[in-house]
């Protein structure tokens, strides 16, 4: 299927990304259905995308007629075999576990037309592996946008294994479409973007667990030294300390080598649920509205 015939777009999980990338397919004229196992968590995600699209509004970059219309073609759902049956390319954004993917995946194959496209949001979870639970791994592919997916313009489109030149380009296009920029990437552990940050971030936490600076400084001088936006530790705590370790344990993992390995500080920050930002601690300490 080509990505001009690709209209109607089902994301599966509302959460911080599942909702963003509902909001960008239905600002570029998409159909969305978007899921999710509770309404309150649909309810939720509304809100945001609603909260989201008043900001562009203020700025003047959507008029309030583009705002009613970008909220009319998201559609909340509960069901999601129903949500699989008309969609010409489900988009999985739900909870990076596995186990939940793999069943996931297991079941919009059974529900999706023959023709449909099943893509992943994970951020490091193996696309050759979701392909093959399904009965079109030449149809499966990373789709993996940035947070926050209003704002960011990299999609890495990730090729597994099996997944074919045609399900590739198909994606490639929608996320031009999009008005993104897609970067082609192969299956391995944390694809480029999260192979490539994480370390960093790893490394910042190494310093500071053997005390060679404290937070500040070493945001400082990522921030003035090299120019980055944001220090390695205020956006880990923005990523969320989970997050962080889990993508360290994939990479360790699946690559089995010891430069990977997720720095003890961090684990014993998740253990004690300091989480970042979610939990009001991390690295830094932050208060409501901080
Ligand atoms: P999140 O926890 O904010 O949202 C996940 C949502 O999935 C929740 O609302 C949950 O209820 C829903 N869900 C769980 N099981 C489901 C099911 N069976 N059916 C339907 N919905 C289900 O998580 P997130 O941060 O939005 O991450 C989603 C995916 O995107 C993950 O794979 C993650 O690795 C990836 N990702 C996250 C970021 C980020 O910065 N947060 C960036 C890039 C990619």
């Amino acid at each position: 299927m080509s990505s001009e015939n690709m209209k109607s777009v089902t994301v599966v999980g509302s959460g911080t990304m599942g909702n963003g990338i509902a909001h960008v397919f239905a600002q570029y004229g998409y159909q969305v259905a978007m899921c999710d196992v509770k309404q309150e968590f649909l309810d939720r995600a509304l809100n945001t995308i609603r909260g989201n699209l008043d900001r562009q509004l203020k700025k003047g970059a959507i008029t309030e007629e583009q705002k009613a219309l970008i909220l009319g073609r998201v559609h909340p759902t509960l069901d999601l075999p129903g949500a699989s049956q008309t969609a010409h390319i489900v988009i999985e954004a739900a909870t990076e576990n596995e186990t939940v993917k793999k069943q996931l995946f297991r079941n919009i194959d059974k529900f999706a037309p023959a023709s449909c496209i099943i893509a992943s949001n994970t951020s490091s979870i193996s696309i050759t592996e979701l392909a093959a639970v399904t009965s079109r791994p030449d149809r499966v592919v990373g789709m993996h946008f940035m947070n926050p997916v209003p704002v960011m313009k990299l999609v890495e489109v990730i090729r597994g294994l099996a997944t074919s030149n045609e399900t590739f380009l198909a994606v490639k296009s929608l996320a031009e479409s999009l008005d993104k920029v897609p970067v082609e990437v192969n299956d391995y552990p944390g694809f480029v973007s999260n192979r490539v940050l994480l370390p960093m971030l790893n490394e910042a936490m190494y310093c500071v667990m053997e005390g060679v600076a404290t937070p500040e400084a070493i945001d400082t001088v990522m921030k003035l030294g090299m120019n980055h936006p944001m220090g390695p530790l205020t956006l880990a705590d923005f990523i969320g300390l989970d997050v962080c370790l889990s993508i360290m344990e994939v990479l360790y993992k699946g690559l089995g080598v010891s430069k990977y390995r997720p720095c003890p500080l961090l684990k014993k920050m998740v253990a004690a649920g300091h989480l970042g930002r979610k939990t009001g601690k991390g690295f830094y300490s932050y208060t409501a509205g901080s």
